[in-house]
Parts: structure tokens; sequence; C-alpha cells
């Protein structure tokens, strides 16, 4: 028996983080939403592992941040290393160097000034967290023209990992979770104009006007745009002794639409897309009677809780959290569906002459 080294145990690690093409997809994404992006262009071609670029217009790095951010267990999001106060989607500092690590990957950014950086890992080795990789290493830094924002670009995923490139779905199986999860963040952050486009077609492009109607329109179509109602409500859920406000925001489309699937019903907690079970079946319950035995209907339903109220670290893909008291939440998610839905004019649809 013997004890593991650092950067075996960093591959391991990434292997974990990234284990499929849509991951790098999410972290990308997040990375965009944490750095205030309002327009996010995302391209893929082929399964994703061909090639997958992300380009935002946030806030961008400047040459030293663009370097340290590929090391692992480098953030910007953890100021006083407060685990309990982290409002941003990522914050272990692990997603660029764990990407880096099993594909070819391109950072270029700007943060406002008048050159650029680029920054270019090969996937080679592990980058240990304070090991500053030097030029000339696996690492090539250069200057680049580029407004301010920051592009990733990731090609050749997984040209290391021959057994994880193995295990992969069909090529439009993985495309098809890329898209689902874009979409998720599409109907989620209407606030964000968001774009997918796969083999230089374009699948949708969201406007980020803030309403979710107009996302639901690009991600949707017409139909699932006219047959729904948004919903905007603030309520109060008691968690132990305290109490937390509960916003939620976003798209229940009527009951004449409705999905074989439960996937279309699109839950997220403090802006990130998960999967919370409990807050599923609150949605559902929520339609009651109006949804037939076996159907689901579809829903976007972003719910904003109080940092304290959900811990999303259980798993390193975080597409779970676990929240406290999510009965609780779990009622006011419920009441609010109902609500919106019983004060909707369900009649619309047949009155409207399409
Ligand atoms: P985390 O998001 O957990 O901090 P990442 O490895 O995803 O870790 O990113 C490392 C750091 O790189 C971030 O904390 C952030 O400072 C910076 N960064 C990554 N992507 C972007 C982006 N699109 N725009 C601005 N800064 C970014
Ligand atoms: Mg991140």
């Amino acid at each position: 028996m013997r004890r593991l080294d650092r950067e075996t145990v960093d591959r391991i690690a990434a292997g974990e983080v990234v284990t499929r093409p849509a991951r790098v997809v999410e972290e990308l994404v997040e990375n965009a939403l944490d750095a205030g992006a309002e327009r996010i262009e995302i391209e893929v071609d082929g399964d994703g592992t061909e090639r997958i670029r992300v380009a935002d217009d946030g806030r961008g790095m400047s040459a030293d941040e663009a370097e340290l951010a590929v090391e692992r267990h480098t953030t910007s999001k953890l100021p006083d290393g407060d685990l309990t106060a982290v409002e941003t989607l990522g914050f272990r500092g692990e997603a660029l160097a764990s990407i880096a690590d099993v594909a070819r990957m391109t950072l270029t950014t700007n943060d406002g000034g008048p050159r650029g950086t680029s920054v270019h890992v090969d996937g080679a080795g592990p980058r240990s967290a304070g090991s500053r990789p030097a030029a000339g290493d696996d690492v090539t830094v250069d200057s680049a023209g580029r407004g301010r924002g920051t592009t990733v670009e990731v090609r050749d995923l997984f040209h290391n990992r021959p057994a994880r490139a193995e295990s992969l779905a069909a090529p439009a199986t993985e495309f098809e979770r890329i898209s689902d999860r874009v979409a998720a963040y599409a109907l989620l952050r209407p606030d964000v104009a968001l774009s997918l486009e796969h083999d230089g077609r374009r699948v949708f492009a969201t406007p980020g006007s803030g309403d979710a109607a107009d996302a639901a329109l690009s991600v949707y179509g017409r139909e699932v745009a006219r047959e729904s109602t948004t919903v905007d409500a603030t309520a109060t859920a008691t968690v132990g002794d305290e109490k937390a406000t509960v916003e939620l925001r976003g798209l229940l489309a009527y009951p004449s639409i409705t999905r074989a699937s439960a996937d279309h019903v699109r839950i997220a907690v403090n802006g990130r897309p998960v999967s919370v079970p409990a807050l599923r079946r609150a949605v559902e319950r929520g339609y009651g009677s109006l949804l037939a035995g076996d159907r689901h209907p579809v829903v976007a339903l972003a719910v904003s809780l109080p940092p304290w109220a959900v811990d999303p670290n259980v798993h390193p893909t975080k597409q779970t959290v676990a929240l406290r008291a999510a009965d609780a939440v779990a009622g006011v998610v419920e009441d609010a569906v109902s609500d919106a839905l019983s004060t909707a004019d369900l009649r619309r649809s047949a009155d409207v002459a399409m």
C-alpha cells in the first residue's frame, strides 16, 4: 500500500469534475455568469470532445489572474475562505485546472485594458496549488487582442483519457445533454443573452430581456411561449428558528402542454440549475389534478434562498444541493405554482386563434 502523491490525487479529481462534455459547458457557463456576463455565446462541434467554446462579456481577467486561474484551487470567489457565504456558482477553484488536465485549453481574456491575455494549456500534467506553471512548460502565455470579457476554447477533450472517451454515449446523446443544460441556464437566467451553436448552426439564442416568456420563446418556440404564465412571488419559509425569504421567478406552461418525462421541469437554486426531486414534486403537486396521471409539465423555476439555507457542496458536480428544511421550501413552491396557475387565464389558449 502507498500514499498517492499530490499529482495523482489531482488527476483523479479532474476525472470526477469533468466526466463528459456537458460538464465542461456547465463549468464554463457558470464562470461566465459569475463574471457578470450579460451575453454568453456557446459553440460546440460534434459531441463536444472536438471543440467547445464559450465566450462572455463579463469582467475578464488581468494577465496575472489569467495565469493563476488555470492552477488548481485558485479562486477569486472565496475572499475570506468562508464557505457558508458563497453566493457565486463556483468557489472550488478546480474547474479550469481540471478541464486543462484532460484537454487542450485556450483562455483569452481582457479585464478592460488595452491588451488582453491568452493562456494556452496542453493537458499533459496537473497543476498543483502554488506551483505556478512556467511559460515553456505546457503553458504558453501571450498577449492577445480582445475586448473585455473571456473566451475559453477546449479542444480534444479526453485525448489523454482513452477510457473516459470510450465511456461516452453516442455523439447525438452527448450533444443533447449539452443543449439540455444550456437550455436550463437560458430559461432560468432570462436576464442573460445565451446562444448555442452546433457545428456552425444556431440551435437557439435568447434575447436577455429578463422576461422568462422571451427565453421560453427562443428555447421552446411559440407554442410553449403562448401557452404559459410567469411566476413572480416572494414568500417566507420557516427554517429551524429562522425565517428564510424565498423568491420564485419563472415560467409555467399551461397543462395543455405536457411532456412524457420530468426533464422539462427545470429548477435553479440560487442561479444554478440543479436536481432537487423534492422541489420537482412540489411543482407537480402545484399543478395538482390539472396534470393527467403520467404527464409532466414544462417549467422553468428559479428559486432564491439565503445562502445559509442551501448547502451546494454535497457533490463534486454540484448538480444536487441539500436544502435545510426542504419541506418548508417545497410547501412555498407548491403554493406559488398553484396560485399562479389558478390566476392564469387557462381558457386563453382556447380563445386565441392560432
Ligand atoms: P471557481 O469558479 O471555482 O473559482 P474555476 O477554475 O472555474 O474556479 O475558475 C478559477 C478562477 O478563474 C475564478 O475564480 C475566476 O477568478 C477566474 N475565471 C474563470 N472563468 C472566468 C470568466 N469567464 N471570467 C472572469 N474570470 C473567470
Ligand atoms: Mg468555476
